[in-house]
């Protein structure tokens, strides 16, 4: 069972059977981006939005594993690295990559 966040109306946890049906439904919150650093989403460009994670781009996707430590504990590491691979990315260029942005 892969559980994900979706319905970007109205942000639920749903369970699935299989990774593509959580690939296909997980959304992820965003402030846009430096949002969350310019005011927190208080400014009216940087409001809360619901995004399915297959309409991220490739940078926002590696900008989430990265940096935001609270999806350790959730499938959204394994959901995300799936996306990747379909993206064509190896798991060592997706390690490769995480790593350069993490020694920044
Ligand atoms: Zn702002």
């Amino acid at each position: 069972m892969f559980a994900a966040l979706t319905h970007p109306e109205r942000p639920v946890w749903n369970s699935f059977e299989t990774i593509d049906e959580a690939k296909l439904n997980a959304i992820w919150g965003t402030y846009g981006k430096h949002g969350a650093k310019h005011c927190g989403g208080n400014c009216p460009l940087h409001q809360l939005r619901w995004v399915r994670l297959v309409d991220c781009e490739t940078p926002h996707l590696f900008a989430i594993l990265s940096t935001q430590p609270q999806i350790r504990d959730t499938q959204y590491p394994t959901i995300i690295t799936a996306i990747l691979k379909d993206r064509g990315y190896t798991m060592k260029q997706i390690s490769d990559t995480l790593e350069s942005i993490e020694s920044v």
